[in-house]
């Protein structure tokens, strides 16, 4: 373990420091990455009320969309039930790549499996993978629903996100290694 990293270039002066630096190119990405998740979740109140909308809110609104699917998951079709509860999901992604404000018109009601499987990419392809024969009748409900909700945000924020994320990971890793520095001479 310690000869790996010391062949990666890290200067070894204690154990400490060995730890130290194995533990921070993974920290940089999960505090840029929770930035933009976070930006996504608060352009998405934006999003809603410079629409005219109050700003979509679990638990008061969820039921609002429910209503619109009926009972079966938005992807799959299995039936609601007592043991069986829907859960939010976000029909674009909130991250970086795919960029979906949490806003209405992009949450929708999935099983928890649907949940779980779907991760990134596109909805209209999860639903041909989980829909099979119905893929068809559940892309148009989907967009109508879409559409009933006016979600079509045109402003292009990838860049913008791309810039929080640097950002953020600058000035974590910026005030993380000034804390450091303040402490370590007493350790
Ligand atoms: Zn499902």
């Amino acid at each position: 373990m310690i000869s790996a990293i010391a062949s990666q270039g890290a200067t070894r002066v204690g154990a400490r420091q060995v730890k130290y630096r194995a533990v921070m190119p993974r920290g940089r990405p999960d505090i840029a990455n929770t930035s933009v998740r976070i930006f996504l979740h608060e352009m998405g109140v934006a999003y809603d009320e410079e629409r005219g909308k109050e700003p979509y809110k679990k638990p008061k609104h969820f039921q609002q969309v429910q209503d619109f699917f009926g009972n079966p998951c938005c992807y799959c079709g299995v039936e609601f039930s007592t043991t069986e509860a829907p859960v939010e999901d976000h029909l674009i992604p909130t991250n970086k790549t795919d960029l979906g404000l949490h806003a209405w018109g992009n949450i929708v009601p999935a099983c928890r499996e649907c949940n779980a499987k779907k991760q990134g990419g596109d909805w209209r392809d999860f639903i041909i993978e989980r829909a099979g024969v119905d893929a068809a009748e559940r892309h148009a409900r989907m967009r109508e629903f879409i559409s009933a909700q006016g979600y079509a945000p045109k402003q292009d924020i990838g860049e913008i996100a791309g810039e929080l994320y640097d950002e953020v990971g600058d000035i974590a890793m910026t005030l993380i290694r000034a804390k450091i520095k303040r402490v370590r001479e007493k350790l």
